[in-house]
């Protein structure tokens, strides 16, 4: 990737090195792992209308989202602290160009914060060790990453630098679901259906975060060239190998659907793709009414 080239996000904080600290607030949030379609939702978006109160049960959605962060803000990545400087400038290009795709929208896009952290975090939804692997927290709009989980990607055999890119943007996909109503319109309807479906859900958010990292990946690489040769690959090759199938088999199980958290590899290739291709978040209702 072209990383180098693109502006450093402001919005990250660095608490590495400084342990699990204070609760910024009163735990009690979920954590979510996704978001997923709301069709109404996202025309109301991307028609630039809001069509969501058609849908009944009011509670929106956008609560709890911070205000913008200052310009200049906190961001104190050293210059030779190139895993840190890579993570700003991704964490940017997602501002640009979800910024400029809710713009296009009538609508404005309020960027997430980035925490980077060691061994466990404390957030909004409690206390998270690092071998939770990275998360959204909707409760403070908050990405919390171990960069140590990196490390772990690569054993995984998902090693490169877009890789870990797609990670961080699928993270940010589920601060737009968040952003969006998705995340509280999913939570809504799996407290009305039995765990499996329950489930089902949860997995239909975690795609269409897949997908869009890759309607991030699209525009991206149209605004910065950001991408080279390989690094399609390098995505797809990292998507199945967190596919939920391939874990289980790694761990010596037997692939269970029931049980996915993610997708399986193919899922997880497929909503990926879909975003790449097309650049166009509407492509992204993995819930196909199911919400
Ligand atoms: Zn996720």
């Amino acid at each position: 990737m072209r990383w180098k080239r693109a502006r450093k996000s402001q919005n990250v904080e660095d608490r590495r090195g400084q342990g699990p600290g204070r609760p910024r607030r009163g735990g009690g949030a979920m954590k979510v792992g996704g978001g997923a379609g709301i069709i109404l939702l996202l025309l109301s978006l991307f028609l630039g209308q809001d069509l969501t109160g058609l849908v009944g049960g009011g509670g929106g959605g956008t609560a709890n989202l911070p205000q913008l962060a200052p310009p200049g803000g906190s961001t104190s990545i050293r210059d030779d602290d190139e895993a840190g400087q890579f993570i700003a400038s991704i964490l940017g290009t997602t501002e640009d160009v979800w910024g400029k795709l809710f713009q296009n929208a009538g609508q404005q896009y309020q960027v997430p914060k980035l925490v980077l952290f060691n061994d466990g975090v404390n957030s909004a939804c409690g206390f998270t060790s690092s071998a939770a692997g990275p998360f959204y927290c909707p409760g403070d709009s908050q990405v919390y990453i171990d960069l140590g989980f990196f490390r772990e990607l690569q054993r995984m055999g998902a090693a490169g630098d877009f890789a870990q890119a797609y990670v961080l943007a699928h993270e940010v996909g589920h601060h737009v679901q968040n952003q969006l109503g998705v995340s509280m319109a999913v939570q809504r309807k799996q407290r009305t259906v039995p765990k499996v479906q329950a489930n089902r859900l949860s997995v239909l958010t975690e795609l269409q975060a897949d997908c869009y990292a890759g309607v991030w990946a699209h525009h991206a690489h149209k605004q910065f060239q950001l991408l080279e040769p390989g690094d399609l690959e390098e995505g797809m090759n990292a998507a199945a190998k967190i596919g939920d199938d391939a874990l289980m088999r790694s761990a010596g199980r037997r692939a269970h659907p029931d049980a996915f958290t993610h997708g399986s590899s193919e899922q997880r290739q497929t909503w990926l793709y879909k975003g790449l291709e097309s650049g166009d978040p509407l492509v992204c209702d993995t819930f196909g009414g199911a919400v």
